[in-house]
């Protein structure tokens, strides 16, 4: 390229960025690397697919539990303790069978029901898997792993804002007399999105 004379604004590195921004937080008596690491603590040892497993479980296990839980998805987690941000209003919760496969998207960005089946992963945020498995769904879970025969109908839910969604998967037939938590340790984050069954 030619040497125009012209000259970008270079743009600070990264790290005096950051010291900027906390630098302006202390001076309002904020302190944000607290509230950082207190954040990544969360996400770290809270938001976790091992909360969504123990309900998967329980449900499998107990069905009252799985009929409140298809009801009113909030309201049965929160028995079991776990927790959702307010602005998560709804828990649907949409159960796979051996003819019905449903996925979950965000066509629009990357929404989970975080607090319950952990963060979303790095392919459920890209363009590519939002926008093609609402349109070409079976080819996707194909070259995802998952290849179903067509006499599977597959549904995909669309999040958004205000409405979260999970899948109870199907139970596996050789996990008969499983105890809940043995169940649990089976469950993963990909089978609660839809992507994966459970062998
Ligand atoms: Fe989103």
């Amino acid at each position: 390229m030619p040497d125009t004379g012209h000259r970008q604004q270079e743009t600070a590195p990264v790290e005096r960025r950051i010291d900027a921004i906390e630098a302006i937080f202390e001076a309002r008596g904020m302190n944000a690397r607290a509230a950082i690491e207190e954040f990544e603590h969360t996400i770290e040892e809270k938001w976790l697919p091992e909360n969504g497993a123990r309900v998967v479980a329980k449900a499998w296990t107990d069905p009252a539990f799985k009929k409140r839980l298809m009801e009113n998805g909030r309201a049965a987690v929160g028995e079991l303790g776990l927790t959702m941000p307010p602005h998560h209003r709804h828990l649907i919760v949409k159960e796979n069978t051996a003819t019905l496969q449903n996925v979950i998207c965000c066509t629009l960005c990357s929404c989970t029901a975080f607090t319950i089946i952990g963060l979303p992963p790095d392919w459920y945020k890209e363009l590519e898997y939002r926008a093609r498995v609402v349109r070409q769904s079976r080819t996707v879970l194909k070259e995802m792993g998952l290849d179903l025969p067509e006499s599977v109908d597959i549904r995909v839910w669309d999040t958004t804002a205000d409405t979260r969604y999970m899948i109870l998967p199907e139970r596996p037939a050789r996990t008969a007399g499983w105890s809940e938590e043995q169940l649990a340790a089976i469950v993963t984050k990909d089978a609660m999105i839809g992507v994966a069954r459970l062998a």
